[in-house]
């Protein structure tokens, strides 16, 4: 498979280059040049798979030729040897509720799942090439510590994680920062989620710094995490054994997940409606429910994966939207750079095609936590609550599954308070609440995380 950049589809590139870039050189998006959706009779056949046969099959026409099928099986393996469900996902069906549970890979949330097939993909890559990959990544919580699992003690392989300081869970900081290994580094950043990615989009965007250090991102908008993504989409599908289409409600921060959703409706899942649920951080929802895509302040909310205002893998939406047209996709997103980017309502129908959404407050998400618990005696974690949540307010035909990004033990602090108890650690991450911790916190200045970069590796 071929790919282009959002910004500039003149020029082609391989997966390889995809994956080990993150981003364009242009600033744009990888995406590929077409999608061939799978036959009916591929699908059927799909049905009976297994999760990691069912990923293999999804994924590797992706791939080209970085890895053969029989070595991208026994990577995936391997991948999903460590969750703590055999199948990696686990569809529970609760009242009139279907909720998929992604969160049983080792740091207790979705992003491992495709951090895992990462990091493989790394070592699988440095078996064939001689070099050593510094990856840079900024996180709101939880991508940080499922890249840092994927990556410590991994051969020529460094990483470094910025973190908003004092905004994320201690739990979830307690997880990326214990448990010393030589290659991991966590730096807290004094500000929120969107500088510590703008630090890490200016080190992209200084190519002579980026190439001195061989950089590498593995942030929501790298290819291979969106493709390992979409897999879940369709076994979660086939578990349903609908011949109905179905529709997904999804906790939405940088529009990565929900992105995977679409992907996987464009390879041919008969997929109904992606419901876009968002805290009051929701620009998103403004954007698909009335076209206004304008940025305001990060507010600090009780599910902080999601406390984001520029959601950067939307640009792929946009370049769909634009009739695959790099030149107006440009245009747009240099409209959203001074925050003036409203879309115009023939766009906004075809995107309402896809994606409808709704914004769940505080309060809501509290309540809906409780009510959860209550009617089902089923604890759920801030983010998840607000997919049930922004399901339960919208009013959907089709039969819908909400998708459970965390496990509720990370947020301790908002469980306590909408249910008054505490949802216990697996037993296997109980030491992380004793161990020391690792971090650095520096200043909001690029430069100031260059030098520390180029200091910790030399
Ligand atoms: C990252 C994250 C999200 C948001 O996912 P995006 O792909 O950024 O939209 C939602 N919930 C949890 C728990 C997360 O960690």
């Amino acid at each position: 498979m071929k790919y282009i950049s959002t910004r500039d589809n003149n020029l082609e590139f391989s997966f390889e280059e995809v994956f080990l870039k993150g981003l364009a050189d242009d600033g744009g998006l990888f995406i590929p040049v077409n999608i061939q959706p799978f036959s009916k009779e591929e699908l059927d056949r799909f049905k009976k798979l297994d999760y990691t046969d069912l990923a293999t099959e999804i994924i590797h026409p992706f791939l080209g030729s970085f890895i053969t099928k029989e070595s991208l099986k026994s990577l995936i393996n391997k991948s999903y040897s460590t969750f703590r469900e055999k199948e990696v996902v686990k569809l529970r069906k609760v009242g009139d509720l279907e909720i998929l549970e992604l969160f049983h890979g080792p740091t207790l949330a979705f992003k491992d799942v495709a951090m895992q097939f990462i990091g493989n993909l790394y070592e699988h890559y440095l078996e064939k090439n001689n070099s050593e990959i510094n990856i840079v990544v900024a996180t709101s919580g939880d991508t940080g510590a499922a890249a840092i699992d994927a990556i410590k003690n991994k051969k020529n392989l460094n990483i470094f994680v910025l973190h908003p300081n004092n905004k994320i869970s201690s739990v979830q900081r307690q997880i990326m920062t214990t448990g010393p290994a030589k290659n991991v580094f966590n730096i807290a950043i004094e500000g929120n989620f969107d500088d510590c990615q703008n630090i890490v989009k200016s080190m992209f965007a200084d190519l002579q710094f980026s190439k001195s250090i061989n950089m590498s991102g593995v942030n929501s908008i790298n290819w291979a995490r969106i493709i390992a993504q979409a897999v879940y989409y369709f076994y979660s599908y086939f578990k349903i054994n609908s011949s109905d289409k179905i529709s997904f409600s999804v906790p939405t921060g940088n529009f990565g997940d929900v992105y995977a959703g679409y992907l996987a409706k464009k390879m041919g899942l008969p997929i109904d409606k992606l419901i876009v649920a968002t805290n009051t951080n929701d620009i998103l929802h403004r954007a698909i429910s009335k076209g206004d895509y304008i940025a305001k302040k990060v507010s600090e909310t009780i599910s902080p994966s999601m406390d984001i205002q520029i959601a950067s893998n939307f640009e792929r939406l946009i370049y769909d939207i634009s009739d695959k047209n790099s030149e107006i996709t440009k245009e747009i997103m240099n409209k959203i750079k001074v925050n003036k980017y409203k879309i115009n309502e023939k766009d906004l129908i075809k995107i309402n095609k896809d994606f409808v959404s709704e914004c769940i407050n505080e309060e809501e998400t509290l309540s809906t936590i409780k009510k959860i618990y209550n009617e089902y005696n089923l604890v759920v974690d801030p983010h998840t609550a607000i997919g049930v949540g922004a399901l339960r307010k919208l009013n959907i035909k089709s039969r819908s599954i909400v998708l459970a990004t965390a496990h509720p033990c990370k947020f301790p602090l908002a469980i306590e308070k909408a249910i008054n108890k505490t949802e216990p650690l697996p037993d296997e991450l109980n030491y992380i609440l004793n161990e020391k911790e690792h971090y650095e916190i520096l200043d909001n200045n690029v430069d100031k995380i260059k030098n520390y970069v180029k200091e910790k590796i030399s």
